[in-house]
C-alpha cells in the first residue's frame, strides 16, 4: 500500500494507492516474512505529512511501513530459522516483507496470541508500561486519568494503574466505550467527552483531584487535567490525538500557569528511547497476560486493501482496544 498524496486534514482513501509487485529474494543477512497482522497507528498520519519529526515522512509513491508480525518464510540469517515467528516496528502495510534479520524480533506465540505482539505484547504495551510507570510513578492510593483510554495505549494504562493499586479514570468518545472500560477493563470511572464538556464530567469523576495524567489527547482534555491536578502531580505527555488532523496549530492550555503553584511535573517521551526497559516489560506484561491482569484486546480488519480504512478509522475513534489488519488467515 502506498502513498498515493499527502492528506489536508482528514486522509481520505484517494490518499493511498493499492499495487502488485513481485517478491524479491532476501539477500544476506535479510529474512523474507509473510506478514500475519500489521498495525495501524496515530504517529503515522505524522509521517503523511512531508513536515520535520521524530521519524522521517513516507515519500510519495513508495509503500508505507509500520509495525507488522508474521512468519519467516525464507532466512538468510543465523539468527532466525524458516517458520519462526518475528515482530518488527517496520514491514507492514504490505503482505511479505523483505528486510534485514536485525529489524526483527522472535515473537513466542506460548506468551501471547502473535497480534497481541503489536498491541499489549508490543510497541503500545509498552509505551503504557514506560509511561505510566517510569515517568507517572503511580503510588498506590493514586488517582491516574487517561485519555483516549479505550485504545491500544490507554487501555494497557488503566489496567496497569489498577495492579498499582490505583483509582482508575478513563475518558472516552462513547457510552459504549464507557461502559468497556468498566465493566471489561475494571475502571473506577470513565465519561464520555462527546457527552459533556469534559472539564465538568472529569471534576464530576475526581473527586479528590488527580495525581497522574497519562495525556493521549492533548487539548481540551489537558487543560481540564492541569485544572484537577494535585500538587506535585505528574503529566505523563504520550500523545496529542485531537490535533493531528488539524491544518493549522491548535491552541494550548489556557490554565499552563496553574503548573507552576501545583509544581506539576509534564514530561514527553517517545517510547523507542526506552529499549533498555523491553525485557522488563516482557517480563512483566507476560505474567499479567497469564494471571488475567491484562487483557489483550482488538479491532481487526480484515485484508491490506482494507488498511486505509483501517487507518482512518482508527483516528475518528472505530476501534476499541488495538486498531489491527490481519493479512494472513493460517
Ligand atoms: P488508540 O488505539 O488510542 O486510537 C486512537 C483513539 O484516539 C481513537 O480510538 C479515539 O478514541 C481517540 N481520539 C481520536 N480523536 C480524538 C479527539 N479529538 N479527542 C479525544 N480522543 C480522540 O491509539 P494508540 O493507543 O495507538 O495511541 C494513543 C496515543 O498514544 C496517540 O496520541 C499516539 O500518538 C500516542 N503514542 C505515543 C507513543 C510515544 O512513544 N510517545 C507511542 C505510541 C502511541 P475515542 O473513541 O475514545 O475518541
Amino acid at each position: 500500500m502506498r502513498l498515493k498524496s499527502r492528506p489536508h486534514g482528514e486522509p481520505t482513501p484517494e490518499n493511498f494507492e493499492f499495487a502488485t509487485v513481485s517478491v524479491p529474494e532476501p539477500a544476506e543477512g535479510q529474512l523474507l516474512v509473510r506478514n500475519h497482522f500489521m498495525s495501524v497507528d496515530p504517529y503515522m498520519r505524522g509521517r503523511m505529512n512531508d513536515a520535520k519529526s521524530y521519524v522521517p515522512p513516507f515519500k510519495l509513491g513508495e509503500v508505507m511501513d509500520g509495525g507488522s508480525v508474521g512468519q519467516v518464510i525464507r532466512s538468510r540469517s543465523p539468527d532466525f530459522k524458516e517458520g519462526e515467528f518475528v515482530v518488527a516496528g517496520t514491514g507492514g502495510w504490505r503482505e511479505y516483507a523483505v528486510a534485514p534479520a536485525k529489524h526483527y524480533q522472535k515473537a513466542d506465540p506460548s506468551v501471547g496470541p502473535l497480534s497481541a505482539y503489536l498491541g499489549v505484547l508490543g510497541m503500545p504495551g509498552m509505551t503504557a508500561y514506560v509511561g505510566l510507570l517510569d515517568l507517572g510513578k503511580p503510588k498506590a492510593g493514586d488517582t491516574v486519568f487517561v485519555s483516549a483510554a479505550a485504545g491500544a495505549v490507554g487501555g494497557v494504562v488503566g489496567q496497569i494503574a489498577r495492579i498499582q493499586g490505583c483509582r482508575v479514570v478513563g475518558s472516552v468518545g462513547s457510552d459504549a466505550k464507557a461502559k468497556h472500560l468498566r465493566d471489561s477493563l475494571k475502571f473506577d470511572a470513565a465519561l464520555n467527552y462527546k457527552a459533556a464538556p469534559i472539564a465538568e464530567s472529569l471534576a464530576k469523576a475526581c473527586p479528590d483531584g488527580i495525581d497522574v495524567y497519562f495525556d493521549n489527547v492533548g487539548g481540551d482534555h489537558l487543560e481540564a487535567a492541569i485544572g484537577l491536578m494535585n500538587n506535585h502531580g505528574r503529566i505523563v505527555l504520550c500523545g496529542s490525538i485531537s490535533g493531528y488532523n488539524a491544518t493549522a496549530p491548535t491552541p494550548g492550555p489556557r490554565n499552563m500557569f496553574l503548573a507552576v503553584g501545583k509544581r506539576l511535573t509534564l514530561q514527553g517521551y517517545i517510547v523507542s528511547d526506552h529499549a533498555d526497559r523491553r525485557a522488563d516489560f516482557l517480563r512483566d506484561m507476560g505474567q499479567w497476560l497469564r494471571e488475567g491482569k491484562v487483557s489483550d484486546v482488538s479491532t481487526v480488519v480484515e485484508g491490506l486493501d482494507q488498511a486505509p480504512g483501517a487507518f482512518i478509522g482508527l483516528l475518528r475513534g472505530d476501534n476499541t482496544g488495538k486498531m489491527l489488519v490481519r493479512l494472513a488467515k493460517d
